[in-house]
């Protein structure tokens, strides 16, 4: 029954093998895995501590090392690997052989090594571990050698809007959730970069070095403060406007704050009466029908008059996003100020954040941009994560920023000419324009598998 599968002659599966330093001396085999005992043919042409050619050698001791190499007919390979210390007769010093295809202290054959190299540029890690049984973390180690190779050659264009989110991911084993910084380029929708925090000297950094931090007109962005410090402190044309969305998020968290704490006040068969409060009072008013929304609705503004102060207030802050002007906005909300209760402290905090934000929201008026286009692709990026794939932030950033398509410029058919670099100097004419990672570029490698 053994070997029905296993070609038995060693000459045979030597080239089958294709490592010619080697001769096979044993081999083992069951129906998962395969293990080739190998020799090297020659022995060392040099001594590497004297230099002398041809030199006489003797056997000193030996060591089995186990490489795993690539798979053959589906089955996982081990190359076990008699390596020999010798000791030179010329110079006494005791050195191991080398091999072309195995390095010292490896545990994978240098084949199989860009064999991960390659693969794990478009294939899910999971999915290689599955091929070759090989774990994660091997596959992550050789995926990021790769990488830092590729680092130094992003070049991005600055784009005149940029946007900035978080990114919240769960990692495991971890109690908080880390926060990763997300750029993205307003006007092409695309993704500029990954960073590994959203900390304020990162964000600096980054900023410094855009390729044009003078082109940056406006930024949004979520109410943190450490970004607001460092656009101002590195991008000398940026106006920052805050997400409009952020906003009125608040005013809807200060609703939903009160509503349970008077809820609580009413006894049980009350509540129970009254239906589907959290959805009636947190939708947009001009969303309700007025059967049976609105009247329901009504019925618990009776029961409870302050929670309809609470709704108004709600609803008023959003209609400030109405006015179509920024001095309209602006006195809108000097009236919407004045017009909370002493007593609701839930709603006087979002005021006070607003004032802390004055400029920067009401920027919005100006400008009319907000950071939806970059909820969108870090729902995305937080859905690849939530796959499971175990990916440590410098894997996820190195496939999305290397390893999908990017959206390029490159210069028109014949603009390189040889007039035409002495018209207008050199690198200019010549120069590809890469304006980041396009969103839908992002969709297709996740449908695609890549990441
Ligand atoms: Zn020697």
């Amino acid at each position: 029954m053994k070997g029905e599968n296993i070609v038995t002659d060693h000459k045979l599966l030597e080239k089958m093998l294709d490592l010619p330093e080697f001769k096979i001396t044993d081999l083992k085999h069951n129906e998962h895995d395969i293990r080739i005992y190998i020799e090297k043919k020659e022995k060392p042409s040099v001594c590497p501590s004297c230099g002398i050619m041809k030199p006489k050698l003797r056997v000193h001791s030996k060591r089995e090392q186990e490489v795993r190499d690539k798979n053959i007919q589906g089955k996982r390979v081990g190359l076990i690997f008699k390596r020999i210390r010798y000791k030179c007769m010329e110079c006494g010093a005791t050195f191991y052989e080398l091999s072309d295809s195995i390095a010292p202290k490896s545990r994978l054959t240098n084949r199989l090594r860009d064999y991960i190299a390659e693969e794990s540029k478009r294939r899910s890690f999971i999915d290689l571990e599955r091929e070759l049984d090989i774990s994660n973390v091997t596959i992550r180690e050789i995926f990021l050698e790769e990488v830092k190779k590729l680092e130094c050659g992003l070049d991005i264009e600055t784009p005149s809007i940029i946007g900035i989110d978080e990114i919240h991911i769960q990692r495991e084993g971890k109690h908080r959730k880390q926060a990763w910084a997300l750029i993205c380029n307003g006007d092409d929708h695309t993704v500029m970069d990954l960073l590994p925090d959203r900390n304020k000297s990162t964000i600096i950094e980054y900023f410094n070095n855009l390729k044009n931090p003078y082109s940056v007109q406006v930024v949004t962005m979520d109410m943190w403060e450490p970004y607001r410090d460092a656009v101002y402190q590195t991008l000398p044309n940026a106006k920052i406007v805050i997400d409009k969305f952020h906003v009125v998020k608040m005013a809807n968290d200060a609703l939903n704050t009160l509503r349970k704490s008077f809820k609580n006040r009413l006894g049980k068969k009350k509540n129970k009466s009254l239906k589907q409060e959290r959805y009636l009072l947190l939708k947009r008013e001009h969303d309700l029908k007025p059967l049976p929304d609105i009247a329901f609705r009504d019925a618990w503004f009776n029961e409870i008059p302050e929670l309809k102060v609470a709704y108004d207030l709600k609803e008023s802050l959003f209609k400030i996003y109405d006015a179509s002007t920024k001095s309209e906005a602006k006195m809108l909300y000097n009236k919407w100020k004045a017009s909370i209760p002493d007593d609701m402290s839930e709603f006087r905090e979002v005021a006070k954040t607003i004032d802390n934000w004055y400029t920067e929201i009401f920027n919005y008026f100006d400008y009319k941009v907000t950071n939806a286009f970059v909820e969108g692709i870090n729902s995305t990026i937080r859905a690849i994560e939530s796959q499971g794939r175990g990916y440590t932030f410098e894997v996820l950033r190195a496939k999305v920023m290397f390893f999908i398509n990017h959206k390029v410029d490159k210069p028109s058919y014949g603009s390189g000419t040889f007039s035409n670099i002495l018209m207008s100097g050199f690198n200019l004419i010549n120069e590809t324009k890469d304006y980041g990672v396009p969103f839908e570029n992002i969709i297709k490698a996740i449908n695609e598998g890549l990441l």
